[in-house]
């Protein structure tokens, strides 16, 4: 019976060797050349960041979110989680590795429903890590229900012209191509009336409008793209997959993508859990240290039964993935781990805030960029909410109405009928007594 907890020792190796390399080459990069992470590589920054990622090719390391059948190391999900949750400490990290999102969901689109052209094009560069993507779906009016996007491609002669906006296109400013999202046909089901498109960012048509910034950011120096696409023409073969398969490729996309997140978030709430035991060590107030405060023994034992749940969760999740090679069937549980996602890194981070007193308020401290991301997690990738109904209706589905007015486990219905099942010994009983 194979149900094990035990890592591989080649492959801790490499763990123990990423844990190590990322703490003193990479996490210092977040620090020399903050929110820089998806500006084209060049100069001295070139020369600091390509021996990195050449030390993780040598480690086998790099892009390993793929499986072999797609051009990838063919790690799996479940090694990948154990490498991301290394990884997820820094923000410099799944660049050093060549595995950030959005390319990494972007480039296994592009891998399973490419054409070979379009996958020497595209997916070859990002899988080099000399080129950035953008997944241009939502738009202005419509997020959460993709069923009310408007944006247009209508066929002209051998092009496509594109027409409509987008909104929260990360990374645009910086990437080489778009993947769009858009109605092909506006008399079917948008379920089957809505493609993808390969757009080159520098395509005549391509307006990026505002580059949105989150909380804190400077105006206009965001890289979340507001982007108008005015009459934007591409030829035939800009079509990823066939013409309205749009949905079945965003949920190939998409289930990748969460996943990861969920993985490199462990990362980030341990590195908050590390700091937080650290503080309640180190300090001391009114007569011993905050570690033997039992409000703060609270805040550690709470944030340790969170995290190491979130964490087995995770981990089982990206086994499943491994197993059944179909995100489709394990839906549930991906979005079960995104729907708990937030609150882990939300609660951990606010309570390790809390016991850094003042200091954990200010930029001099990590704790309100971490909740910042919790706040992020519940929205990228599709609201908490959205993700609650589909967990929801999948654990309904193994369920069926009672065919009485009674719940089935009403207890007088029950009793009468264990009484009936066992009736001999239960006069047997009556008569010894
Ligand atoms: C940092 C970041 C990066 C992003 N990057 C990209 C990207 O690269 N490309 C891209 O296309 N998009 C991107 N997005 C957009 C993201 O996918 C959307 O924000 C998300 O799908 C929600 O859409 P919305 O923001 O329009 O919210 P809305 O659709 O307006 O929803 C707002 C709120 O309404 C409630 N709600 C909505 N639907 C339901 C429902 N069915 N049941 C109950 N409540 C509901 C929820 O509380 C939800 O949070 C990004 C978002 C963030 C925050």
């Amino acid at each position: 019976m194979a149900w094990d907890f035990t890592t591989d020792p080649e492959y801790q190796e490499k763990l123990d060797w990423a844990d190590a390399f990322v703490r003193e080459e990479v996490e210092p990069l977040d620090l020399a050349f903050p929110h820089l992470q998806f500006t084209p590589l060049e100069g001295k920054r070139r020369e600091a960041i390509d021996p990195l990622k050449e030390e993780v090719r040598r480690q086998g390391l790099w892009a390993t979110h793929l499986g072999s059948e797609l051009g990838g190391q063919g790690y799996g999900q479940l090694k990948l989680a154990l490498l991301n949750e290394i990884l997820g400490r820094s923000q410099w990290a799944p660049i050093v590795f060549g595995c950030q999102a959005p390319d990494t969901g972007n480039a296994e689109i592009i891998a399973h429903y490419g054409t070979p052209e379009q996958k020497a094009r595209y997916l070859q560069p990002l899988l080099d890590g000399e080129c950035f993507s953008s997944y241009s779906m939502t738009e202005p009016h419509a997020g959460a229900d993709p069923t009310l996007f408007k944006t247009q491609a209508v066929k002209d002669g051998d092009e496509w012209v594109i027409n409509g906006w987008k909104f929260f296109s990360s990374n645009a400013r910086t990437a080489q191509f778009l993947i769009v999202m858009a109605v092909t046909n506006p008399d079917v089901s948008p379920y089957k009336g809505m493609s993808m498109f390969l757009v080159p960012t520098d395509t005549p048509g391509v307006n990026i409008v505002r580059d949105v910034g989150l909380y804190g950011e400077p105006v206009n120096e965001g890289s979340h793209a507001l982007i108008h696409y005015e009459d934007v023409r591409v030829p035939d073969d800009a079509l990823l997959g066939g013409e309205g398969q749009a949905f079945v490729i965003a949920q190939t996309r998409l289930g990748g993508g969460r996943i990861h997140h969920a993985m490199r978030t462990i990362g980030l709430a341990q590195k908050a859990i590390d700091m937080m035991c650290e503080r309640a060590l180190s300090r001391e107030t009114a007569g011993s240290l905050l570690a033997d405060k039992q409000f703060v023994q609270g805040y550690i034992a709470d944030s340790y039964a969170q995290l190491v749940q979130f964490r087995l969760f995770v981990l089982y999740t990206a086994w499943e993935i491994d197993k059944y090679n179909d995100y489709k069937r394990v839906r549930k549980d991906i979005a079960t781990a995104k729907v708990v996602m937030p609150s882990v890194l939300h609660d951990i981070a606010w309570r390790a805030m809390q016991v850094h007193g003042a200091l954990g308020t200010t930029n001099e401290m990590p704790f309100f960029g971490m909740i910042h991301g919790a706040g992020v997690m519940g929205l990228a990738d599709g609201p908490t909410e959205v993700h609650k109904v589909t967990v929801a209706r999948q654990v309904l589905r193994d369920y069926a109405a009672s065919d009485d007015i009674w719940p089935t486990q009403w207890l007088p219905k029950r009793q009468e009928a264990a009484k009936a099942k066992y009736a001999q010994y239960l006069e047997l009983e009556v008569g010894n007594l």
